[in-house]
């Protein structure tokens, strides 16, 4: 069941960012303090003995508490970004959208083939985005030890998109 206070601080702003998509805002768990303890150890929780060497968090609002989430793991934060945005020599991956593609992109030797790595984001939607996140770490040869989500828009199916290992979302809908 939803934790009670987490969704009472989610708020759905109807067509935003288009007609027909309700967006799921975190800004109230972002300005409340006990909001961001409460979900990051909600977050952390199944993985604390899962020795996760990285969080890869997901442009943008997967840098929020994917950072926090490193941190309460003790473990290393990467970013992948849209095109354009990271420097130096970069992994590329294609992905499809409703029409036509998009690519994510993560900085070239940021994994290692031995690393542990959990993948976060603050919404899976259709999954299409965190699959391709996947795909980025299997080019580097490094584990997917999960997925990490403040919650799974389940309508949608994303958990299909992603492969066996284990996804925490701490709210569904
Ligand atoms: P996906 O369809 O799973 O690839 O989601 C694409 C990206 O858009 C993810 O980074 C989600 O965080 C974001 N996203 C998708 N649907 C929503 C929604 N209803 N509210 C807020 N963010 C969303």
């Amino acid at each position: 069941m939803n934790d009670p206070y987490i969704n009472s601080l989610i708020r759905d702003v109807p067509d935003f960012p288009k007609k027909g998509i309700v967006f799921k805002d975190i800004s109230g768990l972002l300005a409340s303090a006990k909001a961001r303890t409460l979900v990051t150890s909600k977050l952390a929780q199944p993985f604390l003995a899962k020795n996760i060497d990285v969080v890869v968090g997901i442009e943008s609002r997967g840098f929020l508490f994917g950072m926090l989430l490193a941190e309460a793991l003790n473990a290393r934060f990467v970013m992948v970004r849209k095109p354009g945005k990271l420097p130096g020599e970069l992994m590329t991956q294609d992905y499809d959208l409703e029409y036509g593609t998009d690519q994510i992109q993560m900085q070239k030797n940021a994994i290692k083939e031995t690393d542990h790595v959990l993948i976060h984001d603050d919404v899976l939607a259709t999954g299409g985005t965190a699959r391709a996140t996947s795909q980025l770490i299997h080019a580097t040869g490094a584990t997917i030890a999960g997925y990490s989500f403040i919650m799974d828009l389940t309508f949608l199916n994303g958990k299909e998109k992603l492969g066996d290992a284990p996804i925490n979302s701490i709210l569904s809908y």
